[in-house]
């Protein structure tokens, strides 16, 4: 069992990542945002037609915009080079390939923390447990075939993290969307000209830091450090054989509500399963799961052995 201090230092390391990263996010989505608008207002000021023809140059600089992302991406990156190069590319065509980039450039930024976290954590909590091990060795059995187990129950999440990726995809997917339709509006209608920059300001921040795009990427963040850190932390539990955990609500200030009644709760391990029993229980969860000794330590601590009543 981890003590409390060590516990305190795998939550801190991890959640503490995971803070340093929504702090990048903040800053990737302030840049974003400026360069959004840029495109936008050029597009505006031209008073081009939403749905003319797109010029030849026009589309080659969309293109190579779209160049150098990588594989995380490359499901938004055809998507938006697709209309550019097949049938008849109009000058909006070009405009959300260029108010995309930027988004795409927020996405693969989230793809590659995701993935520094699906790497770091598993490796602390095997790292914390072998310390233990070497701490108390009679209560923190580690099999020799430990690494094995845990690279298999560990990998097993990693069908998770593809549907993460998905996700990642569709959220940057559907702000460029929201964020083009604001865009034809305001090409169109001399009234949502001047509003448009509020919207889209809506669209990325929300309203007071919440609801926006930029408040859903923290979301996607937290939630799946949330679910990288219990998974580990279940999976180190099966390599070692423990039953049972316990379910621990952090007390920390946006703490969950929903989960402080599951606080203290014991499952077995066998039976865990993410929203029912095992965080994340709902989006932003932060809470976390220790492990439950084995009874027979009671023993040792000078409580009743149990009676059989089969014997004689
Ligand atoms: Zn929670």
């Amino acid at each position: 069992m981890l003590s409390k201090k060590q516990q305190r230092r795998l939550i801190r390391s991890t959640y503490g990542t995971s803070a340093q990263f929504i702090r990048s996010i903040k800053r990737m989505y302030r840049n974003a945002d400026r360069q959004i608008k840029g495109e936008i207002s050029a597009f505006l000021a031209d008073e081009v037609n939403w749905s003319a023809p797109a010029q030849k140059d026009d589309i080659q600089d969309a293109m190579d915009e779209l160049r150098g992302f990588d594989d995380s991406v490359a499901p938004l990156v055809a998507f938006y080079a697709s209309s550019l190069v097949l049938g008849h590319p109009k000058q909006s065509d070009v405009l959300t390939a260029r108010v995309a980039v930027p988004m795409i450039r927020v996405g693969q930024s989230l793809h590659t923390m995701m993935k520094r976290n699906g790497t770091k954590i598993p490796k602390d909590v095997s790292k914390i447990s072998k310390a233990q091990q070497v701490a108390t060795p009679s209560l923190h059995h580690i099999p020799y075939n430990y690494d094995v187990m845990l690279q298999k129950s560990v990998s097993h999440t990693v069908t998770q993290r593809e549907g993460i990726d998905d996700r990642i995809n569709q959220h940057i997917h559907q702000t460029v969307t929201r964020i083009c339709n604001v865009c034809q509006e305001a090409s169109q209608d001399t009234d949502a000209k001047k509003n448009y920059t509020k919207v889209i300001d809506r669209i990325l921040n929300g309203k007071n830091g919440s609801g926006g795009s930029e408040a859903q990427a923290e979301t996607i963040m937290r939630t799946q450090t949330c679910r990288e850190l219990n998974n580990s932390t279940i999976a180190d539990f099966s390599a070692r054989g423990v039953e049972q955990y316990r379910f621990l609500s952090l007390e920390a200030i946006n703490s969950c509500q929903d989960c402080t009644e599951l606080d203290g709760n014991v499952y077995n391990v066998e039976d865990a399963q993410e929203g029912v029993n095992l965080p994340p229980m709902h989006p932003n969860c932060q809470c976390w799961i220790e492990e439950v000794q084995d009874t027979t330590d009671d023993y040792l601590n000078g409580a009743d052995l149990p009676i059989n009543e089969d014997s004689d």
